[in-house]
């Protein structure tokens, strides 16, 4: 429904207010919730501009210093934390090496383009 959520986030899963959350406790997200800038690649794309990986969840976010960080699982992609994000300043940052990542999302990029493009199809475009 409507195409205002490129920015939006959605926590499938996601519990307690004070991001108190565990490594163990991955938010679960969809590709295309994450999507928030053109880029040429699809880690570029879900806002990730840093290659160094991050095998363990960083103690704390290497860009505000805030110890919110939380594992996202991407569905489709990953069955587990794919990339790691602050929740404070929303950075986020890879697990896996850059091109491991890319592989994994160029994968369910497309199960999630092709239905989405069809939605956006207004009755006028048919006539
Ligand atoms: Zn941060």
């Amino acid at each position: 429904m409507g195409n205002s959520k490129k920015q939006d986030i959605r926590f499938i899963g996601y519990e307690g207010e004070n991001c108190e959350v565990k490594a163990t406790s991955p938010l679960i997200t969809i590709f295309n919730d994450l999507i928030c800038e053109d880029g040429k690649d699809s880690v570029t794309k879900i806002g990730i501009l840093g290659t160094k990986p991050f095998k363990e969840k960083p103690d704390e976010c290497p860009c505000c210093q805030s110890k919110q960080m939380m594992g996202l699982e991407i569905l489709g992609a990953y069955k587990g934390v794919l990339v790691w994000q602050c929740m404070k300043c929303s950075e986020r940052y890879l697990r896996f090496d850059k091109a491991k990542t890319n592989r994994l999302l160029e994968e369910v990029k497309d199960s999630y383009t092709v239905p989405e493009d069809w939605g956006y199809l207004s009755p006028d475009e048919f006539s």
